[in-house]
């Protein structure tokens, strides 16, 4: 096989060398369970602290404010539960959240809905964002609880994160943040933010999958839903993943401190690959141009199925994805491109390209060539395609 061009780390990336580094000794030599009270598992118990001490620094928290999961979906159900439960128990049952969430979210919400709780879910407009006002005008007597994603995974906007907490913090209505695609990738301080509640994942930032992380301030209450040990101050039984959590405290203060250059770095290949994909004749860039994560392009290219386009791609080596993860397999576009009020039809063209540090001119050059070449090969064979060039259906893009 050629050298693959992975450009699908929003699914999830490769882990750095400083990661692996941070891993390896907690395998074999300090295995100790932290919970144990001879040495062996002292030196784990103070390995798991530095952790905590480090992923808090990273985004201006107190490390009695982090909590380790087993991820970013772990994290989002706690927090939306937790967050959802107290807020009822003072008589408040309505939630606002946005129509592009990750399912993680939507699922969990879905989920209380059919529990008695009212959830609106804001129009995300074609640019695909929500502004601080709108989260306002949405705000009732009975609203307990605010979640709204810091960026969102497919089309790549930043939302106004710190504007919307500041309306929650002055409403005093609980504001968490799926912050899965923003930790480690574009500045994140959850004090200048606003934030009461933050869920992270490691393996998008180069650390490994299976770890993640919730901050929740100090005064919000945190409910348990995993029962057993007094791991996580109670809050989340099970023995902690020391190797995991190690590596993706060094996973996270590398991306902190490689931020500015790698933000730079990446809009570049970003902003390279945008241009030359967009000479294609109907296509169309989903998202916003500006407040977009550095290493996001999505688009969607009338005529064709992102999934053919996907296939054929990845025979020239080139890993990307046609919107989430969980959507891919099913065939139904993604709810994502949906809520942005992109037609059913052109959303089925769709095509992600997410980047790393770790992506090279050369590789966005390669992708520059190859896409319009298989876009138009798809075109060639397609029906739809036929019908929108003899004018027997109006074209969308
Ligand atoms: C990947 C992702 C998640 C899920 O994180 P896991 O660690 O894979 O469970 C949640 N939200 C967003 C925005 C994501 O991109």
């Amino acid at each position: 096989m050629a050298k693959t061009i992975y450009v699908d780390n929003a699914a999830t990336t490769a882990m750095s060398d400083r990661a692996i580094a941070a891993m390896t000794p907690y395998l074999k030599q300090v295995y100790g369970n932290p919970s144990s009270l001879h040495t062996v598992g002292q030196i784990a118990k103070e390995a798991l602290e530095t952790a905590r001490e480090k992923v808090a620094r990273c985004i201006n928290a107190k490390p009695a404010e982090i909590y380790f999961t087993s991820g970013g979906s772990e994290a989002d159900n706690q927090a939306i539960r937790s967050a959802a439960y107290t807020a009822l128990s003072r008589g408040k049952k309505h939630i606002i959240s946005t129509a592009f969430e990750h399912h993680a979210v939507l699922h969990t919400l879905k989920k209380l809905e059919s529990e008695g709780f009212e959830v609106t879910y804001l129009d995300v407009h074609s640019y695909g964002s929500v502004s601080a006002k709108e989260v306002e005008e949405a705000i009732r007597d009975d609203t307990g609880l605010v979640t709204i994603m810091y960026a969102n995974n497919e089309i790549g906007s930043v939302l106004p994160i710190r504007e919307i907490g500041e309306v929650c913090r002055r409403r005093k209505i609980f504001f968490h943040t799926d912050a899965v695609q923003a930790v480690g990738h574009i500045p994140v301080d959850v004090v200048k933010d606003n934030i009461d509640m933050l869920s992270a994942s490691a393996h998008k930032f180069h650390g490994p999958k299976g770890v993640g992380f919730l901050y929740c301030r100090t005064g919000v209450p945190l409910k348990t839903f995993i029962e057993g040990g007094a791991q996580e101050k109670g809050r989340r039984a099970g023995t902690e993943n020391i190797a995991g959590i190690s590596a993706m405290a060094e996973a996270l203060c590398e991306a902190v401190e490689k931020l500015d250059a790698n933000m730079r770095k990446m809009s570049a290949l970003r902003d390279r690959l945008i241009e030359g994909l967009s000479r294609i004749p109907h296509s169309k860039l989903n998202g916003m141009r500006e407040e977009r994560l550095p290493g996001n392009v999505n688009m969607c290219f009338e005529g064709i199925e992102g999934e053919s386009l996907l296939l054929l791609l990845d025979a020239k080596g080139i890993c990307a994805s046609s919107g989430s993860a969980c959507t891919s397999g099913s065939l139904d576009p993604s709810h994502v491109l949906l809520a942005l009020g992109i037609p059913h039809e052109v959303a089925h063209g769709s095509l992600r390209l997410s980047l790393s540090e770790y992506n090279t001119p050369e590789e966005m050059d390669f992708i520059i060539e190859q896409v319009p070449k298989v876009v138009e090969y798809l075109r060639s064979i397609s029906p739809v395609w036929e019908e929108l060039e003899k004018g027997e259906r109006p074209h969308l893009i």
